[in-house]
């Protein structure tokens, strides 16, 4: 894998002790629920929400401040996922939230880049 790819191959290969590489590897446990080409959508460990969703790239990118141009299609693709699993796990139409957690006062905890769909339930704003 090169950087610079075309758009089935942005990011990184898998890094060795990354939970979300393990993954999508298949080497580690997960309740996936939506597979693409550039993306995988599985149930979070620990929800927060009656439907928590995260929506990752197959590839390893370290996170939101990671991208650039060359990533459009990955968060094209990351959002349109967003809507199929809404619309599967039957929040489209009551609504969600979408959330990249960012660095320490953003919440980051996994570094691999990933997309929460949040629903099921009202969400407050401003958020905590
Ligand atoms: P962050 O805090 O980085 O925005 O979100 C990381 C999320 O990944 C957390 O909500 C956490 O519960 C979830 N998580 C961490 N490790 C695993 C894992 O091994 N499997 C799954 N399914 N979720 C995980
Ligand atoms: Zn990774």
């Amino acid at each position: 894998m090169s950087a610079g790819g075309d758009a089935t191959d942005v990011g990184r290969a898998a890094v060795p002790g990354c939970p979300f590489c393990g993954i999508v590897a298949g080497e580690l446990p997960a309740r996936v629920i939506w597979e693409t080409d550039l993306v995988i959508a599985f149930r979070d460990i620990a929800p927060v929400a009656p439907v928590h969703v995260l929506i990752v790239p197959r590839a390893h990118v370290p996170d939101a401040l990671s991208l650039d141009a060359s990533h459009a299609a990955l968060l094209a693709e990351l959002a349109i996922v967003g809507r199929r699993v809404a619309e599967a796990e039957g929040v489209a139409s009551s609504g969600y939230r979408l959330v990249f957690n960012v660095g320490e006062d953003g919440g980051n905890t996994v570094s691999h880049l990933h997309l929460h769909l949040l629903g099921g339930r009202p969400m407050a704003w401003p958020p905590g």
